[in-house]
């Protein structure tokens, strides 16, 4: 029996973060700039990431600016 394996997922984890001056456009919430860091993988087995900042809510999540 043959298994193949299509999935492909990307995670997004906020590794920390700290609190800035503005708030969230959607809700009103606190900004904050987050360092954060996107994995994509294959079948479970993460074969590339990437770290970048951006300010996001702490409150709903958005994303209010990001740096590349
Ligand atoms: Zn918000």
């Amino acid at each position: 029996m043959a298994f193949f394996c299509f999935l492909v997922d990307q995670t997004r984890k906020v590794r920390s973060f700290k609190p800035v001056a503005g708030s969230c456009s959607r809700c009103g919430g606190g900004a904050s700039v987050a360092n954060m860091r996107t994995s994509t993988r294959f079948c479970y087995v993460p074969f590339y990431w990437k770290s970048w900042r951006a300010i996001i809510c702490t409150f709903c999540g958005a994303i209010l600016k990001s740096y590349r």
